[in-house]
C-alpha cells in the first residue's frame, strides 16, 4: 500500500428518474427560498418547468448560458441574481450552464444545485473555466463546487444521440487520464474504472434505445464518477491537447474530446501498460484501439478536419501543445504529437504503442 492523500468535497448527490421533483425540498434544505434557475436558450423550457415546480421558491430564470462561460454573460447573470435577491442558484443543463452557475457562485458564494442534462461531469468538480477577451482560464476553488447534484435520467432521455456520444466520451476521457495521473490514489482509480465500465455497458443500450431510463441512469452514474475524479487529480496530455484545440482554434469541446481520446490513450499506453490494462480489458485489445472501435460503433466523429480544424493549423497546434505541457506519463515528444494530431485530423486509427499503425 503506497502513501496517498485525497480531498473529497461534501456534496449531496441524488440519482433517480424523476428526482428533479424533489428540487423544492433540496432548496429548502439549503435554507434558501429564492432560487435563480439557469439554462442555455435551448433548455429554457426545462428551466421554466423547474421554476413552476418550485412555486414561491423560484425568483426567476436566466437562459443565456453559453459555451466556455464568457465573463460578460456571468456579469449579467450576477446582476440579475443581485437584483432578484437570489439566495441559491439552480443550473439545469450541460457543462455550459453548470459553468455559469459556478462562475456566479465564485463571485457571490451562493449555494448551487445542479440538474445535469449531459454527461460532461462539470457538476462534480470545483473547477471553473471562463473566457474573457477570447482567452479561457481555469481556476479551482471550493466555492465553485456545487453543493447538490440531482441526476434525473428523464432529463437526458431526449439528449440527441450525437451529443450523448460525444459528451460520454468527454466524461470517459476524465477517467482515462485519472488512471495514470501522477497524483492518482486507490479511490480515484477505482472510481475511474467504474465510470468507464458504466459507459461501456450502458452507452450501447442508450444508442439503441435513447429513452431507456435504466441505461440513461447508468450513463449518468458514469458521468458522476468520471466528473468526480476529474476534480480529484491532475489531467495530462489529452486535456492539454483538447484545451489547445478548443481555446486556440475554437473546436467544439465534447467532439474534440471524443476524437482525441483513442489517440491520447494509445500515446500513453506503452508507458503505463499495467495501469491501463483493466480499462483495456473493458474495450478489448489495446486501450487506444479499443476506444477507437467503441467510439466508431457509437457513431462518434473521428476526424478533426470534420469539426473545423484546417490542415494548415496542425503545426501551430503542435507548437502550442508542446509549450508548457501538463505532466504526462510519456514525455511529450514533438514529432510523436505531430503524428498523433495528423491521424486525428484524418480520422485514422491511433498509432499503436510499438509504432505500427
Ligand atoms: P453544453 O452544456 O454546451 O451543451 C451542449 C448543447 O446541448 C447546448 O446547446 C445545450 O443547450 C444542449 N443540451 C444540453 N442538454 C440537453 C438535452 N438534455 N437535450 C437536448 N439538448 C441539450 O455542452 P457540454 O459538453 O455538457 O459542456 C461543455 C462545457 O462544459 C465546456 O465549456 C467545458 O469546458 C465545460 N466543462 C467543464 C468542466 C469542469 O469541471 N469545469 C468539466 C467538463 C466540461
Amino acid at each position: 500500500m503506497s502513501d496517498f492523500q485525497l480531498r473529497i468535497a461534501p456534496v449531496k448527490v441524488r440519482f433517480g428518474a424523476g428526482v428533479r421533483r424533489h428540487l423544492a425540498e433540496e432548496v429548502e434544505a439549503l435554507g434558501a427560498c429564492r432560487a435563480l434557475i439557469l439554462s442555455t436558450s435551448g433548455r429554457a423550457e426545462t428551466a421554466r418547468q423547474l421554476a413552476s415546480g418550485l412555486g414561491g421558491r423560484a425568483c426567476g430564470t436566466f437562459a443565456k448560458a453559453a459555451m466556455h462561460t464568457p465573463v460578460e454573460v456571468t456579469r449579467e447573470a450576477v446582476a440579475k441574481a443581485t437584483d432578484l435577491q437570489a439566495d441559491c442558484i439552480i443550473a439545469v443543463g450541460g457543462g455550459s450552464t453548470t459553468g455559469l452557475g459556478k462562475a456566479i457562485a465564485y463571485r457571490t458564494d451562493l449555494p448551487q444545485i445542479v440538474v445535469p442534462t449531459t454527461y460532461s461531469g462539470s457538476e462534480a468538480t470545483p473547477i471553473l473555466g471562463q473566457t474573457e477577451n477570447g482567452i479561457k482560464t481555469t481556476l479551482t476553488d471550493s466555492k465553485v463546487q456545487p453543493e447538490v447534484i440531482l441526476y434525473d435520467a428523464e432529463l437526458v432521455q431526449g439528449l440527441p444521440v450525437g451529443i450523448t456520444v460525444t459528451s460520454a466520451l468527454n466524461a470517459m476521457a476524465h477517467a482515462v487520464e485519472t488512471l495514470y495521473a501522477k497524483d492518482r490514489n486507490p479511490l480515484s482509480s477505482a472510481l475511474a474504472l467504474e465510470g468507464l465500465k458504466a459507459f461501456r455497458e450502458a452507452l450501447p443500450a442508450v444508442i439503441k434505445s435513447p429513452h431507456d431510463l435504466n441505461a440513461r441512469g447508468k450513463t449518468l452514474y458514469g458521468a458522476w464518477l468520471c466528473g468526480s475524479v476529474l476534480g480529484q487529480v491532475g489531467m495530462a496530455l489529452h486535456h492539454k491537447l483538447c484545451h489547445t484545440l478548443g481555446g486556440s482554434f475554437g473546436l467544439p469541446h465534447a467532439e474534440t474530446h471524443a476524437i482525441l481520446l483513442p489517440h491520447t490513450a494509445a500515446y500513453n499506453e506503452g508507458a503505463v501498460r499495467e495501469i491501463l490494462q483493466p480499462a483495456a480489458d473493458l474495450f478489448g485489445g489495446g486501450l487506444g484501439d479499443g476506444l477507437y472501435a467503441f467510439a466508431g460503433q457509437m457513431g462518434a466523429p473521428r476526424a478533426l478536419r470534420d469539426i473545423g480544424l484546417n490542415r494548415s493549423d496542425l503545426d501551430k497546434a503542435v507548437e502550442l501543445a508542446v509549450r508548457n505541457p501538463y505532466w504526462n506519463p510519456r514525455p511529450v515528444e514533438r514529432s510523436a504529437i505531430r503524428e498523433l494530431l495528423q491521424r486525428a485530423f484524418e480520422g485514422a486509427p491511433p498509432e499503436d504503442i510499438d509504432g505500427r499503425s
